[in-house]
């Protein structure tokens, strides 16, 4: 019997498949298996309007039967079945050819390896010889008298004959390869990896995966012995948990399938299950987790979450379909509406995986919004964790998202406790301009600053931005509506009345020359030396002009290669009320260098940052003592 040639980009395909040095040849079984559920769904769709075929759902099922010794896998299902031209067309040819297209695009790519083509999205059947030399295929379509028999040991070709069949319905056998050096095909012959691959791949597959299972139980004719007992075991659940009602559900149920699936000590923050119909038809169930998974700041972190199609796994991380400051979200999204043979390229610029994307951002953040609404304690512990990536969220992309995440980011304040700029908005005093903020590592510190002592005593509120990312997110908000942020080191927040801003400005004109000559001691430290009567009982503080703030300096001087570029410009602010402006009028030249001096470094370390030289500064200070 004469052998048929494969077409030309099949035999590609399948060249690639046998010569894979992809490690996750395991997926040949997710790929028959689905292939046997879709035949089987054709064969049931058709019994629903053809009464002449009897297909009760109960008959229905996939069936995996191992031969350890004649080195075999079988797979077989009573679905549609393929007639003799089925067999040629659509084992001979590839119906869809995403990855392969895909492949010849990239062909100039050297290191585009098979690796990346193969694995992420379905290849279909031809996976079988990743782990098979050969593979046979029996089939008997629906509304048939006779089988046949497809069979092939590769590249060479293959062969389609008449061959014995009862039922309607398709058995591949896959001989399996023997070990080589590098590589353990043995155990896609083990009961136990069959079974966990089921489950990995094929768990809500709607019909059952049988396979007959071994165990050993007790003898109970021989105390102590143990028989080998073979039962027919159903491996695979079914109805997929997000396929549920919600109110079919317990939190155990939620919390249980949380961990397991995500490898997880702790149940989730937040369980987010929604079913989508309309432009997009989905399901998702997501989850926050209370801890940020440990590698969450490594660079070897990826996001995503799992993409079903029918209850087939596609892909473990979608990365599409969660923007960067809801990384830290794990979950799943199933729809029938996307192909099973589907690349990651394409994937990509899929219509479709946009429109779900773009639901499931706006449904976590009102499911977030609830959260902050409804059980403020658990938000702000899930703040805690996580509140920074908002932040992020706020300030990259150009300020793209700001306008969804601004309601949902929290501040300390000098009130006490979280609050959201909402609620900042709603208790601001008629007579305040601005929203005032001001910037440290730690709120302690941030509370003893001169200047934010000089606003709390005018009754107002400061928020506390102890995260380098929030100044950056305060910038780019630019306001809350209508009111703007304003940092309260920074020299142009001055909360005093006209006569205060008069006698300030009276004291500033009448001190040019001592003013001078403290900027001249200072040099280029600082742009400018001045009065001022914002610093409650202080003695003196630094202040930043411009659009650099002190503490943004800080963070862009910490960057790695440095910032030297980006300097804020310092102003450094006496106390006009306080015994040292006296003293300074009345400092000889040698007292004012040095009183100049140690009033610029305090100021300095008061504001959080370092000192140049910390042992002169201590002699000043003991010297002055
Ligand atoms: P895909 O399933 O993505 O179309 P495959 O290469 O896996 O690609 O399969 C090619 C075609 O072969 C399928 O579209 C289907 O028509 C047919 N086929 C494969 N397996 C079976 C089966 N078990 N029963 C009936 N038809 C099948």
């Amino acid at each position: 019997m004469r052998k048929k040639q494969f077409k030309a980009e099949s035999k590609k395909l399948l060249d690639m498949m046998i010569n894979s040095i992809y490690t996750h040849k395991e997926i040949f079984l997710r790929e028959l298996i689905s292939n046997a559920s879709d035949a089987t769904d054709k064969l049931y769709f058709k019994s629903l309007t053809d009464s002449s075929i009897s297909a009760s759902k109960d008959d229905l099922k996939i069936r995996i039967e191992r031969d350890k010794e004649n080195r075999t896998i079988t797979i077989s299902d009573n679905g549609i079945g393929m007639t003799a031209e089925e067999l040629e067309s659509n084992l001979g040819t590839i119906a869809k050819s995403d990855s392969l297209n895909f492949k010849n695009e990239n062909k100039d790519d050297e290191n585009l390896e098979n690796v990346e083509v193969i694995g992420q999205f379905g290849v279909g059947f031809y996976s079988s010889f990743m782990v098979s030399d050969k593979v046979e295929v029996i089939s008997k379509a629906l509304g048939s008298d006779e089988a046949n028999i497809w069979v092939s040991e590769g590249v060479d070709g293959y062969t389609v004959q008449p061959a014995e069949k009862e039922t309607v319905g398709t058995t591949v056998i896959l001989h399996i390869k023997n070990n080589t050096e590098n590589e353990n095909f043995d155990q896609y012959l083990e009961q136990d990896r069959i079974e966990d691959l089921v489950k990995k791949y094929s768990d809500y597959i709607r019909y059952p995966i049988v396979m007959e299972m071994e165990s050993q139980v007790p003898d109970k004719d021989n105390k102590g012995e143990y028989i080998t007992e073979i039962n027919e075991e159903v491996l695979n659940s079914q109805v997929p948990i997000w396929r549920k009602n919600k109110n079919e559900i317990k939190p155990e149920e939620y919390n249980d399938f949380y961990k397991q699936k995500f490898y997880d000590y702790t149940d989730p923050t937040l369980v987010i299950h929604s079913k989508t119909e309309g432009q997009a038809t989905f399901d998702a169930l997501m989850f926050i987790p209370k801890n940020a998974p440990m590698d969450y700041y490594s660079k070897d972190f990826e996001k995503g979450l799992q993409l079903y199609s029918n209850g087939v796994l596609i892909m473990d991380k979608c990365a599409d379909l969660l923007p960067d400051y809801f990384s830290f979200v794990r979950g799943l999204v199933d729809s029938a509406d996307l192909t099973l043979n589907i690349s990651r390229e394409v994937l990509q610029h899929d219509h479709q995986l946009k429109i779900i994307a773009k639901a499931i951002d706006k449904k976590i953040k009102s499911e977030l919004a609830k959260m902050l609404r409804n059980d403020r304690e658990k938000y702000e512990e899930f703040y805690n964790t996580f509140g920074v990536q908002l932040k992020w969220g706020i300030y990259a992309d150009y300020g793209m998202n700001k306008d969804g995440l601004k309601d949902l980011i929290l501040f300390k304040s000098s009130n006490g406790g979280y609050v959201t700029l909402k609620e900042y908005r709603e208790r601001m005093a008629d007579s305040q301009n601005d929203i005032y903020y001001a910037c440290g590592d730690r709120e302690e510190k941030i509370a003893l600053l001169p200047q934010v002592e000089a606003i709390k005593e005018k009754g107002f509120e400061v928020l506390f931005c102890t995260d380098d990312v929030d100044e950056f997110a305060l910038q780019m908000l630019m306001e809350y509506d209508g009111k703007h942020f304003a940092n309260v080191q920074k020299e142009e927040v001055d909360l005093s009345t006209d006569a205060e801003k008069e006698a300030v400005k009276k004291k500033n004109e009448d001190s040019k020359e001592l003013l001078d000559k403290m900027k001249e001691i200072l040099g280029d430290e600082v742009s400018a030396v001045k009065f001022t009567n914002k610093l409650g009982n202080h003695a003196a503080a630094l202040s930043a002009e411009g659009y650099v703030s002190l503490e943004m300096a800080k963070v862009l001087s910490q960057m790695p290669g440095g910032n030297d570029g980006v300097k804020a410009q310092l102003v450094l602010e006496i106390n006009s009320a306080h015994d040292i402006a006296e003293k300074l009028a009345n400092a000889d030249e040698n007292a004012l260098e040095k009183y100049t001096k140690i009033l610029y470094n305090q100021a300095r370390l008061i504001a959080g940052l370092s000192i140049d030289n910390p042992t002169e500064f201590a002699d000043m200070i003991c010297e002055m003592m």
